[in-house]
């Protein structure tokens, strides 16, 4: 089973994909750290950001391996790599990539922005998970301030609102809900109660399947 989970920046989709993968024992894949590992490389050997050919070279690099997660999840690398992700070329490299992790046997949970339109369009269940840009900066700052970094929530929110609009506006796979995604707006939700809402679709979808397949 592939669980494709996609939404904005700082929507919660990252921990509720663990959680899920945790839960259905999958392997879990956060393709937004291929977006980060890709603008790192880039910066590291001092190029700029939309050098389309080197772009496409860092991306083809990428192992899964290789992540240092941590040190990628900083705000200037979302930033830096919602810029490399708008090129079209960088995210065709990163396709099979992603798409060979999603058909290991068994199946697996990934989360993104392009995940249920783009990658895995065959994914038994998708969720767009969203909440409003408010919440989202002051759970990104929360989290921010946890890491011991400085934060200024009127800076994060304008960050949140310039990535949201970078990442829907882009002409290639532009952050949208695919049509057969449910959404989840966890604005009002604690992390537990969204966690339990993200079960409940994945438990529902299951149960129709099982339906669909005894007809
Ligand atoms: O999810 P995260 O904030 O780590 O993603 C960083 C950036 O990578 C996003 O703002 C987006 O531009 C890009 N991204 C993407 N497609 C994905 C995952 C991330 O375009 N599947």
């Amino acid at each position: 089973m592939i669980v494709a989970i996609d939404g904005p920046a700082a929507s919660g989709k990252g921990t509720l994909g663990r959680r899920l993968a945790q839960a259905l024992n999958l392997p879990h894949l956060d393709t937004g750290l291929l977006y980060r590992a890709t603008a790192r490389a880039l910066l590291d050997q001092g190029h700029d950001l939309n050098d389309v050919t080197a772009a496409v070279a860092a991306a083809r690099g990428l192992a899964l391996t290789d992540f240092d997660a941590e040190a990628l999840r900083g705000r200037q690398m979302g930033e830096a790599a919602s810029i490399v992700a708008s090129i079209a070329e960088v995210r065709e490299a990163l396709v099979e990539l992603q798409r060979s992790f999603a058909r290991r046997p068994g199946g697996a949970v990934l989360d993104g922005r392009d995940i249920g339109t783009v990658i895995c369009p065959e994914a038994e269940v998708k969720i767009f998970v969203t909440a409003s840009p408010e919440t989202r900066a002051s759970r990104r700052a929360l989290e921010l301030k946890g890491q011991g970094e400085g934060v200024d929530y009127a800076e994060i929110l304008e960050d949140i609102r310039r990535r949201d609009a970078r990442d829907a506006g882009r002409a290639a796979a532009p952050l949208r809900a695919a049509q057969d995604a449910v959404v989840l707006d966890t604005t009002k939700l604690d992390v537990d109660t969204a966690f339990e809402a993200a079960r409940n679709i994945v438990r529902k979808r299951l149960a129709d399947m099982a339906v669909r397949a005894s007809r």
